[in-house]
């Protein structure tokens, strides 16, 4: 059937749908699991901690067994060769029954049939067998073509095509690309990777290494011990461009920083291409060496907004063009006002419509579309409630959070309530009467009459813009 994007929420519904199920025994152990994830934090370190074991997921026990879930195969060999041991150890003093510790990859997300990894290649027309320890494997889904333009993200995506296309020129080196999860970091760099890997300069093929920040963290860390930082070093440093993908991940290793900007200032030396990605502007990355960040800040910064409406809607149908599927424009509509949250759990959503469609032979409609996506979008209402939103907001622009509520209508409190009624329309799926209500019952008409005046002032003001979209970003996060 002709699709092959992946799907993002099935695990939310999976995971509320367990904590449903919860018994007093898996309180217990989720108890114990908490305290075990502290004494974790304390024992490494907050910056240790955040890199490698926040993601460890609890995944139940079994008898005198105890399993624990990491999302990737990378990370959970990282996590049971450097903590395994110790995990265990803290382990055992938090429930005596526990006799091992086994650390497993999540099973494949989804339960639809059609929900395989994502198909990747190496980039193989660059010279394979020197590298292929470099090079991480792309995305072949993620391509220019494929890749969706529109306000919020086409000065990055001008930017990665100009590399594309002229890799080093003045002026774009190094391109630096961030912006929150899931809008399109990753898939803007694989693209740059394809093309460049299809389109061999002045006759020669061009060498592209890409790999995440933690990868070559991991890279690195294993060259220094088998005494091979060196050959590390000279690999590195002979390809033409060079990708590290989500170098928030970079922070805080001292000496990991150390090499990379060597390995940057070499290849920016003799020419070479770099592009970054990462969830923050350089000025924005905390952690980071301040030579680092002035190198990083030196060419093209370009940032990937949150996505608007249009953009989630034109995404969809490229997604269901490609897919093949007849997906009414009805329900596009209820998806792009739905999940506002990233693109990622947009096509999720989408994916997993179309699965449930395939798998009971039903056409897509609104009702199909509620009914399927009801455990997605309890979830999403789960992750902000208005009141967070309200007390962000009052915080903000510094007025009481019982302004939200009160009859005031002077400028200083009107315009913050009207972006906290904004924003509770976009972050949650609330109705217009139920959010009124949670301004001091104040009519569903009022409320539409917010959203359509902070829509407008965002696109006259690009201060208030970025005021409001920072408060997104931090409600989101
Ligand atoms: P990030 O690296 O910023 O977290 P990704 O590049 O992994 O995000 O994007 C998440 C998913 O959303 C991918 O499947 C990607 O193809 C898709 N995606 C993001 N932005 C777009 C876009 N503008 N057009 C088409 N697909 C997109
Ligand atoms: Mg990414």
């Amino acid at each position: 059937m002709g699709m092959n994007f992946e799907i993002g929420s099935a695990r939310i519904s999976d995971t509320m749908a367990q904590s449903e199920r919860e018994s007093g025994r898996e309180t217990l152990l989720t108890n114990q699991w908490a305290s075990v994830r502290a004494k974790l934090q304390q024992e490494v370190g907050d910056v240790e901690y955040r890199t490698w074991l926040k993601q460890v997921s609890l995944a139940g026990q079994d008898g005198d067994e105890l399993t624990l879930m990491l999302p990737t195969r990378f990370l959970r060999d990282w996590v049971s060769k450097e903590y395994g041991s110790l995990i265990t150890s803290i382990w055992q003093t938090e429930n005596t029954s526990i006799r091992r510790v086994d650390i497993r990859t999540q099973p494949a997300r989804g339960t639809a049939p059609n929900l395989a990894e994502p198909a990747s290649n190496p980039v193989a027309a660059v010279r394979p067998e020197a590298r292929a320890d470099v090079i991480a494997p792309l995305d072949q889904r993620f391509t220019f073509d494929t890749f969706v333009v529109g306000k919020p993200n086409e000065f990055a995506y001008a930017c990665a095509r100009r590399v594309a296309e002229a890799p080093a020129t003045q002026g774009f080196n190094p391109l630096f690309l961030y912006g929150g999860v899931g809008l399109g970091k990753t898939h803007l760099m694989h693209a740059i990777a394809w093309e460049l890997s299809n389109n061999p300069r002045h006759g020669k093929p061009v060498s592209v290494a890409y790999m995440s920040a933690e990868k070559f963290m991991y890279r690195f860390i294993n060259a220094l011990r088998n005494q091979s930082t060196l050959e590390f070093k000279n690999e590195l440093r002979s390809v033409d461009v060079l990708m590290i993908d989500d170098l928030q991940f970079l922070i805080g290793k001292d000496n990991t920083q150390e090499e990379f900007f060597h390995t940057f200032n070499a290849l920016v030396d003799a020419g070479k291409q770099i592009v970054i990605s990462a969830d923050k502007s350089p000025s924005d990355l905390s952690g980071l060496e301040d030579r680092l960040r002035t190198r990083l800040g030196c060419g093209m910064v370009a940032d990937l907004h949150a996505t608007t409406f249009e953009l989630r809607i034109s995404i969809l149908e490229a997604k269901a063009l490609r897919a093949g599927v007849d997906v009414p424009a009805k329900v596009m509509e209820f998806l792009a006002h739905k999940i506002t949250s990233n693109v990622r759990e947009l096509e999720g959503a989408l994916n997993r419509l179309v699965a449930h469609a395939n798998l009971f032979d039903r056409q897509i409609t609104l009702e199909t579309a509620h009914e399927v996506l009801h455990d997605v979008l309890k979830a999403f209402d789960r992750r902000v409630t208005i009141q967070e939103i309200q007390k962000k907001v009052a915080e903000h622009w510094n007025i009481k959070i019982s302004e939200m509520s009160s009859a005031r209508r002077s400028r200083n409190v009107a315009r913050p309530r009207q972006v906290a009624m904004y924003l509770a329309k976009q972050l949650t799926s609330k109705s217009l009467p139920d959010i009124g209500r949670h301004f001091g019952d104040r009519d569903h008409t009022t409320v539409m009459h917010a959203v359509a005046r902070v829509t407008a002032l965002m696109g006259t003001d690009a201060a208030f813009a970025e005021d409001v979209e920072l408060l997104r970003r931090m409600l989101e996060s």
